[in-house]
């Protein structure tokens, strides 16, 4: 099985399967984003516990690409630092942004890895990177401090 085949096993089981896809009892802040071009739709929840780390939960419907993304967020944000699901999230945007060259650390994005590919398409970069505005956003009203400049999609 080749790269390309592999990432397309993987996005399409974060689809299948999605990973915390479920919306929290006590939301401290939640987004609500949509992509009207492809129809995505994706609401992000957000807390922090007692000890600072993050917790995330989403619902959403549409394309694969959009709902694997949403998938593959939840589950490398949750239960870390929010510094740290900040740093996942700007390689993500970085990866996005590479025009389907860039060299992915799986040890920072995890399965996000298998979105190198979809930056080579325009027209689904808007549809992998919602559910990472839809956080961005949701931790903004939750009053979490991200640092916005470089990060701003
Ligand atoms: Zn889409």
């Amino acid at each position: 099985m080749n790269v390309e085949n592999l990432y397309q096993e993987i996005i399409l089981d974060h689809y299948k399967n999605p990973r915390g896809k479920h919306l929290l009892d006590q939301p401290a802040g939640e987004s609500h984003q949509v992509n009207p071009t492809c129809g995505d739709e994706v609401t992000v929840q957000v807390s922090l516990d007692e000890v600072g780390h993050l917790h995330v939960g989403y619902e959403g419907q549409g394309c694969s690409i959009s709902q694997a993304s949403a998938s593959v967020m939840a589950e490398m944000v949750e239960g870390v630092h929010p510094e740290e699901a900040n740093a996942v999230r700007l390689a993500f945007i970085e990866l996005m942004h590479s025009k389907g060259v860039g060299e992915p650390d799986e040890d920072v994005l995890g399965d996000g890895v298998a979105f190198a590919g979809v930056s080579k398409y325009p027209a689904r970069i808007k549809c992998a990177l919602l559910p990472w505005m839809a956080l961005q956003d949701a931790e903004g009203k939750a009053g979490i401090s991200t640092p916005t400049q470089e990060g701003t999609i």
